[in-house]
């Protein structure tokens, strides 16, 4: 995690962000959308603000947000939640993932994620003392799959945890019902306890004629799995409020009691009236929320098909993603064999920063290695900055 000089490393999509900054050139690096939140839930957290209390929340998180999360799990999934003990609010997705895999995972074990995986697992699994596996996700026509015989192979008697993601930073592979079944099956097994990383739970893209369905699939609604399953979640993707840092988790009462007796210390507790606020918005599905959620989503569909269409034209084999804001494209075809060194000269010679894939590999790795040519353009930006991106990428040509 530091480097030989003592300097702490900057995660990639700070990098890359900081090279968009400087270039000027359209970020499609960084995962974040370049327009605000709701302003119907600012004004609410607004006047949280104002009227206070403004001191510390209660551990677990408000008890507002811990049911407002409950009633979610059971309005969308019919999952059975209990507010008071199976509930933790936590800063993000990123503390929710940190703190759950400190509290299960002791040096020894081994820990499971999907390859190529989001950045912060492996830092947290190094953080643990634990060994880092993990299981590729393969490229074919349709998208990423996983190979039921490296699944069998992955799990090993020392697999304590299977962090999974689905919808999946960064390939947009939505797991279905078939292929979380081969992960079930194996969790069980090996008596496994799966955390899952749900943040883009809602950005999901519906086939043609059948673009309002959500395909996600909660592992923790297969047979026998909510009992294991640590299911996290996040308002910054569905409502658009990263920088709020509002996140949660859910599972069993004994595992949401360790992982938060971890959290306490942390960062003990995360703004109250940021939670307030988003609690109100997450149980008004039917209302202004909900009316946002959907149009977010068809938006977001609409600009992943601009964007595919542009990087086709241009000569990448671009793979058109069913969930995340995020699309990989392989660059082969244009003639570049390292993503690395083409991300390093897009901002100078096309005007757009975009991140190699093997930033969420192990580093020489074999899936490291046949993705090598692969790129991650986000589409979560304003037409005008994938506008100027299709101006340039032509030249890479
Ligand atoms: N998991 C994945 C897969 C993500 O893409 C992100 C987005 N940054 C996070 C976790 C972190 O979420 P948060 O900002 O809520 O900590
Ligand atoms: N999740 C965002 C991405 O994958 C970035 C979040 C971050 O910078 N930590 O691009």
């Amino acid at each position: 995690l530091l480097r030989p000089d003592g300097a702490v490393a900057s995660t990639i999509f700070a990098e890359m962000t900081a090279l968009a900054t400087r270039t000027g050139a359209a970020n499609l690096g960084q995962g974040f959308p370049d327009v605000d939140g709701p302003e119907h839930i600012r004004e609410a957290a607004a006047a949280y603000l104002r009227e206070g209390p403004n001191q510390y929340a209660p551990g677990p998180g408000v008890p507002e947000l811990r049911s407002a999360v409950a009633a979610h799990q059971r309005r969308h999934y019919g999952l059975e939640v209990d507010p008071e003990r199976e509930v933790l609010v936590t800063v993000g997705a990123t503390e929710a993932i940190a703190s759950a895999i400190l509290a299960l995972v002791a040096p020894g074990d081994e820990v499971l994620t999907l390859e190529p995986f989001y950045d912060s697992y492996a830092a947290t699994i190094a953080l643990t003392g634990a060994t880092h596996r993990t299981l590729p996700l393969r490229p074919a026509t349709e998208g990423f799959r996983l190979d039921p015989e490296d699944v069998a192979a992955a799990f090993t008697d020392r697999t304590r945890v299977l962090l999974l993601n689905s919808p999946h930073n960064p390939t947009g592979t939505v797991l279905g019902r078939e292929q979380l079944a081969l992960l079930a099956e194996q969790a069980v097994a090996h008596d496994v306890v799966v955390v899952t990383d749900e943040v883009y739970e809602h950005l999901t893209y519906g086939p043609d004629g059948r673009e309002h369905e959500n395909l996600h699939v909660p592992i923790a609604t297969l047979p026998g799995m909510a009992e294991r399953t640590v299911t996290i979640s996040s308002s910054g993707k569905t409502l658009s409020f990263t920088g709020w840092k509002v996140g949660w988790l859910h599972g069993p009462a004994e595992l949401v009691t360790a992982i938060r007796t971890v959290k306490q210390f942390l960062t003990y507790v995360g703004p109250g009236a940021l939670q307030r606020a988003i609690a109100g918005a997450l149980e008004d599905t039917d209302g202004r929320t909900g009316a946002y959620v959907a149009d977010l989503r068809a938006s977001l569909r609409r600009r992943r098909d601009v964007l595919a269409e542009v990087l086709r034209d241009v000569g990448f084999a671009p793979l058109t993603p069913a969930g995340t804001y995020f699309l990989v494209a392989d660059a082969a075809p244009l003639g570049w064999d390292d993503a690395v060194e083409l991300c390093r000269q897009m901002p100078e010679r096309a005007g757009v920063v975009a991140i190699p894939i093997t930033a969420f590999c192990t580093p020489g790795s074999a899936t490291a290695g046949s993705l090598r040519s692969w790129v991650r353009f986000t589409f979560v930006k304003s037409m005008p900055v994938l506008e100027q991106a299709a101006a340039g990428l032509p030249r890479l040509r």
